[in-house]
């Protein structure tokens, strides 16, 4: 018998960060009748392999950074402290599937149905979801919106690219490996290899270009990337690929060990290989191209600045789209849509709510490296093309701050802060912000504001400095 369609105000399609935004919003604020269909684990990549256990691996990280810093204090901590990396893992496992619990508990609550399942469009209006015990059902929505994220990708023609892991493996590490070999030289290479360094492990980055964080201003590249070899991480810049992956054991930790062959003859063995070189959308299963949907030459799904893809009634949101993929940036624009397609009044403030959508200019965002970075605007480079060179005034910042003056020289060169101010024209307008070193990340917030605001270095010049801080450099720069 063929299963019975059931009928929904709006069918959201992946229960991460931009679903979970957008039929809240729809269902808890106005009332929608929504469906949330999701294939794995409530509450998207950012929950589950991505910010949350992250963040909580880095303040693990931070820990034992912290424990080294104590010392300088007078602190008598012996440096060769030991630690269960097993049993943390227990327990940022125990403290997700917490949040797992709490996404539902939120759905629930709003209203939103909830189906655990693989959807794939059936056609412009309908989506059928194969549910997880086999059964198979059929949903269908004037309002359909595709939130599925992406996936990390390993390189395709690499012999034995398969034995190394990707971001998703890295939680389920349980033994940490003596030696670890990161490529790529993103977002999460630098944050995952600098977790990992910072807790012992010898650390290898295979990069293409002689820095990392390319599109983040020359100035972030260059100091972080010194701060990481001075701290230890072997870095291979240059790189010129592989040419093959060999396994000479398996197991886990120490056990596994791993041949990388370069294809310019190099030959290094490790305990665990690591890519770190972009991520994919996430569409195979849900097969949008089905119903016409477009999508860009890696396979993004292609949408206006309303969030609408080609075909009516079809949106996208958060990493299927490929724009600024940040968890806050996925939940703003899923509450932007909530608004617009179902908003009645104006609940939270801002235009009237049929043209609701996400401003993607001056997006804050940081790097937890060590020490984190974070940035809004444009970078030095982008700003000069913009604008001319004869319009831009740059104002720049380098100090070690205060926390290490205990500690002895050879380690203050460890702990760079460094601030940039890009400047435009006779008014001074804040067209780029980058920051690295201890605190940036919660500093970053804050400043953002400003900036999103139009602040001119005049109106940062006119706050009274907060003393003593690193912030306040920030304030009065010259
Ligand atoms: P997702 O959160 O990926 O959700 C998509 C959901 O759709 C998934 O749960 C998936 O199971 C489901 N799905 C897919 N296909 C189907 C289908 N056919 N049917 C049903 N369900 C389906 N961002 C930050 O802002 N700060 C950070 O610190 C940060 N750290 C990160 C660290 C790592 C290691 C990674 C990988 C990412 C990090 N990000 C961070 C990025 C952030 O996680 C993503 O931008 C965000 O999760 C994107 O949300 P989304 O809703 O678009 O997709
Ligand atoms: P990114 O796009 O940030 O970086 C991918 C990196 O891979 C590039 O730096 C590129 O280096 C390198 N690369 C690409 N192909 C190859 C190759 N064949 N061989 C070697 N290196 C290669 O992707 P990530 O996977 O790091 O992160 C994905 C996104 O997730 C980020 O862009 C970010 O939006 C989000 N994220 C956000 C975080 C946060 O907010 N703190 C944390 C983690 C992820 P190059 O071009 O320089 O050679």
């Amino acid at each position: 018998m063929a299963p019975v369609t059931k009928q929904y105000d709006f069918i959201v399609i992946g229960g991460g960060s931009g679903g979970s935004g957008a039929s809240r919003r729809a269902a808890g604020w106005y009332g929608a009748k929504t469906l949330l269909v999701e294939s794995g684990r409530s509450g998207g990549t950012c929950v589950n392999v991505g910010c949350v256990p992250k963040k909580i691996t880095w303040n693990f990280a931070s820990v034992s950074e912290m424990l080294k810093d104590g010392v300088h204090y007078g602190y008598d901590i012996p440096q060769d402290i030991k630690f269960n990396f097993a049993e943390f893992k227990k327990k940022r496992d125990e403290n997700i599937k917490g949040l797992n619990a709490a996404y539902e508990r939120n759905w629930n609550r709003e209203n939103i149905d909830l189906v655990h399942g693989t959807a794939t469009f059936k056609s412009q209006k309908e989506v059928e979801v194969d549910i997880e015990d086999g059964e198979k059902a059929v949903f269908t929505a004037p309002h359909i919106l595709i939130a599925t994220g992406g996936y990390p990708i390993k390189p395709h023609g690499i012999p034995g690219s398969d034995l190394g892991i990707t971001s998703d493996g890295f939680f389920d590490i349980e033994d940490l490996p003596k030696k670890m070999a990161f490529v790529g030289a993103g977002y999460i290479a630098v944050e995952l290899a600098g977790v990992m360094n910072a807790i012992g492990v010898e650390t290898h980055m295979f990069i293409r270009g002689n820095t990392f964080l390319r599109s983040f201003d020359p100035m972030v590249q260059d100091t972080l990337t010194q701060r990481y070899i001075d701290a230890g991480v072997i870095i291979h810049k240059g790189h010129k690929g592989f040419k093959e992956v060999v396994s000479l054991r398996e197991g886990k930790g120490e056990e596994k060990l791993l041949k990388l062959i370069g294809n310019d003859g190099e030959e290094i063995e490790v305990n665990e290989l690591l890519w770190a070189i972009g991520r994919s959308p996430e569409i195979e299963k849900l097969d949008p191209a089905k119903v016409g949907v477009k999508q860009g030459g890696k396979g993004h799904i292609m949408v206006d600045e309303y969030q609408n893809t080609n075909v009516e009634g079809v949106y996208a949101l958060g990493d299927v789209t490929g724009q600024a993929e940040l968890t806050p940036v996925a939940i703003a624009a899923g509450r932007a849509l909530g608004n617009r397609l179902f908003g009645t009044h104006h609940k939270d403030g801002g235009p009237h709510l049929s043209t609701a959508k996400l401003d993607y200019s001056n997006i804050p965002t940081v790097v937890f490296a060590h020490p984190e970075v974070g940035t809004i605007g444009m970078t030095e480079p982008a700003a000069i093309s913009k604008f001319g060179k004869e319009n831009i005034k740059t104002y720049h910042t380098k100090f070690t701050p205060m926390f290490y003056s205990f500690h002895p020289a050879e380690e203050k060169k460890l702990q760079p802060s460094e601030y940039k101010l890009i400047c435009e024209g006779p008014e001074e307008k804040i067209v780029g912000m980058h920051i690295i070193g201890a605190g940036s990340s919660e500093m970053m917030q804050g400043f953002g504001v400003a900036v999103k605001m139009g602040a001119r270095k005049r109106d940062f010049d006119s706050c009274v400095a907060i003393h003593p801080t690193s912030a306040e450099e920030l304030v009065t720069m010259k």
